[in-house]
């Protein structure tokens, strides 16, 4: 599951990327190293494979729905988070950041 300071570190890294600072390497490198995936004795495809799978999890925010933990609290049925937001109907658990649905 990727965290929400990961999320951070790759738009930080596309962002700066958007300015030109990276125009002398190759994009796929670049695209590749902002979202975590490393080149390094790989081939192209499989860079290629790994980035379009880390992009998706980047975009494809996970889903949580709300359960009762042992102490009756609500609680993020992904992470344990018993979070007081969560009984408020917070829409993202504040822990692992799944949207909250159903
Ligand atoms: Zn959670």
């Amino acid at each position: 599951m990727i965290s929400d300071e990961e999320r951070r570190r790759a738009v930080a890294e596309l962002r700066e990327a958007s300015t030109g600072a990276y125009r002398h390497v190759d994009a796929l490198d670049v695209i590749a190293g902002s979202v975590g995936v490393e080149v390094g004795g790989k081939f192209g495809h499989e860079v290629e494979n790994e980035t379009y799978a880390a992009l998706a999890d980047l975009i494809d925010r996970p889903t949580t729905h709300i359960d009762v933990n042992e102490h009756g609290r609500a609680c993020c049925a992904n992470c344990g988070c018993d979070d007081w937001c969560l009984a408020d109907r917070s829409r993202y658990c504040p822990n692992c950041g799944a949207e909250v649905v159903g």
